[in-house]
């Protein structure tokens, strides 16, 4: 009997227990919070990522420790390692949780980014501003996430602004500029690496946000053969680079045919959830079989599949669930302003069944906001 140990107790650490029961496998669930949702369906030790005692009770009850929440310290990871198998390994989580070495490594294997510069004062980022032209975007290094932490400098006139709002982070998690990118699509690679080195990915899918946050996804992606294979490459290329073990995504704008790197995500990713119903093998199972060291599943996809987030509040089911190929998730929180609280999967046989299904779902949850660009995607073909 194979224990999983997840430091992080949200919704995908509630799906990685809810797909890893088939397999046999148990988890142990590690929070700051008693109620967070993954306790619904595993048992949890709740306490501080960094207190010793706590992670030595976690780790004495678990086989293999992973993550659903990328800001674990490193240092806690790094701990960890001396008395379980981790994965990822506390490197590549560490390379991840800083927007500066993520950038710094994918410009060395290649990858293309938008220009960068790590800014420690209001000297630096004037100079940086000056440097790399406008609009641009000063992002926090460390702890931002879905567009928080981030100031978009339009013109010059904005840096005193931008300092004002971020400029005391400087000392606490340092900062980065980076070149707005006037990106014609964002799509994202979901791929996992087994601990023998096997590598799988799923198909391109295309992502919408709405205020930095994942509103909707599309897979697959409409992309040419060679898009598709560059984005494959990159993410093979960053995997092998880190010696990553289990799901990853890769985030990626499209500029005129040309991708440049986001981000990198070292979990499974939001823009992965529809992999549960539109894959042979979901991230969730995969990421337990990497971890595990159980032979990865097929990445395949079965139709085409569309991903609604939910936020904020959950609408109601009965509009979705009437689909042939409706499948909902709630995960079971409270609601509250801006919160992940659940998400929808449409699969379809056909891109066009696919935006019909979305259209009639738009106009039962009212959601029509949400569902109009992938519609129109669709349905330009
Ligand atoms: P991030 O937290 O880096 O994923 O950023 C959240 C969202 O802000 C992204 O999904 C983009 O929509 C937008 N964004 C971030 N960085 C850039 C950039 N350099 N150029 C244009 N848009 C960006």
């Amino acid at each position: 009997m194979t224990t999983v140990g997840i430091l992080g107790g949200g919704q995908l650490a509630r799906m990685m227990a809810l797909a890893g029961a088939p397999l046999g496998l148990r988890f142990l669930v590690l929070d700051t919070v008693a109620d967070a949702c993954a306790g619904q369906f595993a048992p949890m030790v709740v306490g501080d990522y960094t207190d010793r005692d706590v992670l030595a009770e976690f780790a004495s009850r678990i086989d293999v420790a992973t993550f659903d929440f990328e800001n674990v310290p490193a240092e806690s990871a790094q701990w960890l390692t001396a008395r379980v198998p981790v994965f990822p390994n506390p490197r590549a989580l560490a390379v991840a949780q800083d927007r500066l070495a993520e950038k710094t490594l994918f410009r060395e294997l290649g990858i293309p980014v938008p220009p960068f510069a790590a800014i420690d004062t209001r000297e630096e980022l004037q100079a940086a501003v000056a440097d790399i032209g406008t609009p641009c975007i000063v992002k926090t290094r460390r702890l931002g996430y879905d567009g928080k932490g981030q100031f978009r400098i339009k013109t010059p006139a904005d840096i005193d602004a931008a300092w004002a709002a971020l400029g005391a982070q400087a000392a606490k998690v340092g900062l980065i500029l980076e070149g707005f990118v006037a990106f014609q699509r964002e799509l994202s690679v979901v791929a996992v690496r087994g601990r023998g080195g096997e590598f799988r990915a799923w198909p391109l899918t295309e992502n919408w946000h709405v205020e930095g946050v994942l509103s909707a996804s599309l897979a697959p992606a409409t992309t040419t053969d060679a898009m598709r294979d560059t984005a494959l490459e990159h993410a093979r290329a960053l995997a092998e680079s880190l010696d990553y073990v289990g799901v990853f995504a890769l985030e990626l704008f499209c500029r005129d045919g040309v991708l440049l790197a986001n981000e990198m995500a070292p979990r499974v990713h939001n823009s992965g959830h529809w992999t549960i119903e539109g894959s042979e093998t979901s991230q969730f199972q995969n990421h337990l079989r990497a971890v595990t060291g159980l032979p990865l599943g097929d990445t395949r996809m079965v139709g085409t599949a569309c991903m609604l987030n939910w936020i904020g509040a959950m609408p109601a089911a009965a509009g979705v669930l009437r689909e042939a190929g409706g499948h909902w998730h709630d995960y079971g929180k409270q609601p509250r302003d801006g919160r992940k609280v659940g998400h929808a999967t449409l699969r379809a046989e056909s891109p066009a069944e696919l935006a019909d299904a979305l259209a009639r779902v738009g106009d039962a949850l009212d959601r029509q906001a949400q569902v109009a660009p992938v519609v129109s995607r669709l349905r330009e073909g």
